[in-house]
């Protein structure tokens, strides 16, 4: 079978012949993959940076936001049978951390990564643990539903808190910010402001619902915020990874309001803890993944009825061959989501 694999150290990503694996685990599902899209981390991996360097072993099959149909599965499985469609929780929970044995499996101590720290999705067909299979909706179409993952994202960012009534400020419209902004809408946001940079991410969040869309670079994010809302915004969505854009965040939000922060900075930052957030009764979350599976409940409850649009989120769907092609649309940002098509 066809696999997009990082097969040595070093830049780039190849296409190559791999086995298919020959015997199941008990608990182990095949699943053939019909379409999976490319994440940020996906990216990293191509690139080959610092992270990566750290992290991954070659050979590896990359990729991991998928949805495919289930082909075989392992003697001892029980939550899915051949012919689901699925999609996966990318987080692998060991199931018997203290974490998992209470209900927070997504912050398990022995978490593993799908194409990351085991063999990934970007092939025809997959070999993933039943515990992780999330039987997605019919409704759903295919296109949309590789995406529940990043999806997730938003959902489990935005929902800390109720939305209902609030207004909401989310610094940075990539595909996760772009989906947040649908989410906040979806959950009675009374104002959603979208601060972005690049020009073509800022035209999404606008056709993606945002209320105002601000760009930084244009006109002071601090500013401009209070002067739209004196008192400053309720909630802020920090979606870009960028320290400007959370310390600015921080500064928007109203004495006592509430920041959760999904975008990742790849180092250290240094920002006035005291003043930002100490002395302004901030509450701050750090968002690591999606809740299983409560927020793929959301996901699914959300999609199923076209609360959320993802085809305002998903800008090319390409055939898997030319996974070149999507992600130099990824490494240049010309994209929203990009699916790749297995079938
Ligand atoms: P992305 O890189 O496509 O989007 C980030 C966006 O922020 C870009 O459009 C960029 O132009 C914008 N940006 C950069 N500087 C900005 C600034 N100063 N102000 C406003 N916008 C700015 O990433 P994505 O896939 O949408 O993911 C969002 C973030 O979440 C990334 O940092 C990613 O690494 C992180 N992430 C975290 C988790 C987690 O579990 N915590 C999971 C997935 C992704
Ligand atoms: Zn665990």
């Amino acid at each position: 079978m066809k696999a997009i694999i990082k097969d040595k150290p070093g830049p780039g990503l190849v296409l190559k012949d791999v086995n298919k694996a020959k015997k199941l685990g008990p608990r182990e599902v095949l699943v053939k993959i019909r379409r999976a899209s490319i994440c940020g981390t996906d990216v990293h991996i191509f690139k080959w940076d610092e992270w990566s360097q750290s992290r991954i072993n070659p050979p590896l099959i990359v990729g991991h936001e998928m949805a495919g149909e289930v082909v075989e599965v392992g003697d001892a499985v029980t939550q899915v049978k051949v012919g689901d469609f699925v999609s996966a929780e990318t987080h692998i929970p060991c199931e018997h951390c203290v974490q998992c044995k209470t209900g927070r499996m997504h912050v398990c101590k022995n978490l593993e990564i799908l194409g990351v720290d085991r063999s990934g999705v970007f092939t025809e067909y997959a070999v993933i643990p039943e515990t992780v299979l999330w039987k997605f909706s019919p409704e759903i179409p295919l296109d949309f539903a590789s995406v529940m993952e990043p999806f997730g994202n938003a959902i489990h960012t935005a929902l800390v808190t109720d939305l209902t009534g609030k207004k909401v400020l989310i610094t940075g419209a990539g595909p996760i910010g772009l989906m947040a902004i649908q989410v906040a809408k979806a959950s009675g946001a009374s104002l959603v402001i979208s601060s972005e940079v690049d020009p073509l991410r800022i035209e999404m969040a606008k056709n993606n619902g945002a209320d105002i869309v601000i760009n930084p670079i244009e006109q002071d994010l601090v500013k401009s915020i209070y002067t739209i809302s004196p008192d400053g915004v309720d909630v802020l969505l920090e979606m870009s990874g960028n320290k400007k854009a959370l310390e600015d965040g921080l500064k928007c939000l109203t004495m006592g309001g509430i920041a959760s922060l999904l975008g990742i900075f790849g180092g250290n930052i240094d920002l006035n803890l005291d003043s930002l957030v100490i002395m302004r009764g901030i509450t701050i979350y750090g968002i690591t993944g999606r809740k299983m599976f409560e927020t793929w409940k959301i996901a699914d409850e959300l999609l199923k009825s076209k609360k959320v649009d993802l085809s305002k989120v998903v800008t090319h769907v390409l055939p898997f061959e030319q996974w070149e092609k999507g992600f130099e649309l990824m490494l240049n940002k010309q994209c929203g989501k990009v699916v790749l098509n297995f079938d």
